[in-house]
């Protein structure tokens, strides 16, 4: 379990996605069974993506007796038209379909009423100006009809400046090993941890393309700058448990949000729970993409042990979130480790096992003068 930035929720660190269960009536038994293993195994959070009235009474059946464990996240801005999803920013029917989705859903509230999939900083624009879905969300928020307000969002500089912006306490955005290397989205991410901003990492699985054997990824390299994206081979080691393993060792991750579409692809999740650390070991995967090797660490702790008892990974992630500005959050945290940076005899030890070539000496006099 992990709080969700300042909301007071606590969250389960794998929620659900419900995108791929289906949408009409047909999907209704097989959702039951999903979310009742899923709740049995301490899955709390659940993000309905869609607004469609089957697709919500599924739920509205499914959630019947676990609505005061659950944490429930809506999307203002998905509507329905003609049986497809269409997005709207109209205030209007974000409302009118809001107030239908509670109604249908049988609750008198949503814990997160987010704003949904804002594209790009013209979206950002668009949905905070007065007037504008934020404007509903926070009113929703005052009627006790949503107790958190969210965004959605696929672009770091959304997160930087949402995250910033002190008027979103959670932001759903996507965080997966295709976009380890996306110039500012560890920035971001770091943003999110000192603002105290909830993250959900969507789409852990890169919306299923990590998964694909033998197919390729396109993924942003880090080196060429962000600018073009190119295609890589999966790695045969690619495991739904090691894409987890990767998404919730990332700064700020409160929860992550896989799809499943079966009762057995809840299973292969769930089985992340009981996985060795062997199992969970992703840093062979992230090192076979050879365009992330710019000696940035991904906090595998592939260069233990220290002879100093240091967590080196733990202590590298405090530092990348205290670089922008000094959390007091980084900081208690620091505080809590039985060994800190400054033990570090610079003996070398852990450097020649880093498969990223990170300078972990470096990092660790970084870390000792920063924090106090
Ligand atoms: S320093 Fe290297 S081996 Fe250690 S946690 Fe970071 S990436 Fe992994
Ligand atoms: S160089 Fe420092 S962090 Fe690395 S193994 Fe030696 S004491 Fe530990």
């Amino acid at each position: 379990m992990r709080e969700l930035g300042k909301t007071g929720l606590v969250v389960g660190e794998i929620g659900l996605g419900t995108e791929h269960l289906g949408r009409t009536s047909k999907a209704k038994a097989t959702i039951t069974d999903v979310v009742n293993k899923a709740v049995k195994n301490g899955i709390n959070y659940f993000d309905l993506i869609f607004n469609f009235e089957e697709y919500i009474d599924n739920y509205r059946v499914a959630f019947k007796g676990h609505r005061n464990k659950l944490v429930i996240a809506c999307h203002l801005g998905s509507a329905e038209r003609s049986g497809q999803y269409f997005k709207t920013r109209s205030v209007g029917i974000c409302e009118k379909v809001f107030t239908n989705t509670l109604s249908k859903l049988g609750t008198d509230y949503v814990d997160i009423a987010n704003v949904t999939y804002v594209k790009d900083m013209a979206e950002y624009e668009e949905v905070t100006k007065a007037g504008s879905v934020l404007d509903l969300a926070n009113r929703l928020k005052k009627e006790g009809k949503a107790h958190h307000v969210g965004i959605s969002t696929h672009d770091a500089s959304v997160v930087q400046i949402a995250a910033r912006s002190g008027k979103f306490e959670v932001i759903t955005y996507q965080v997966n090993m295709a976009n380890n290397a996306l110039p500012g989205r560890n920035e971001a991410l770091a943003t999110c941890v000192r603002e105290g901003v909830g993250v959900v990492a969507m789409k852990p699985f890169a919306g299923g393309r990590l998964l694909m054997r033998n197919k390729t990824v396109g993924i942003i390299p880090l080196k060429k700058g962000g600018g073009t994206t190119i295609t890589l081979r999966i790695p045969a080691a690619m495991t739904p448990i090691r894409c987890l393993a990767y998404t919730l060792s990332q700064i700020g991750v409160s929860t992550t949000i896989p799809g499943v579409s079966s009762l057995n692809e809840l299973d292969d999740i769930l089985s992340y729970q009981d996985a060795t650390a062997a199992e969970k070991d992703y840093s062979e995967i992230v090192k076979n993409f050879k365009e992330y090797e710019a000696g940035q660490c991904v906090y595998c702790n592939h260069c233990l042990p220290c002879p100093s008892s240091i967590d080196i990974g733990r202590i590298t992630r405090l530092l990348d979130i205290a670089r922008s500005t000094l959390s007091d959050n980084a900081q208690e945290k620091y505080d809590e480790l039985e060994t800190t940076a400054s033990e570090c005899t610079k003996c070398g030890a852990c450097m020649s096992r880093c498969p990223f070539d990170v300078d972990i000496i470096s990092n660790m006099e970084k870390a000792a003068r920063l924090f106090r």
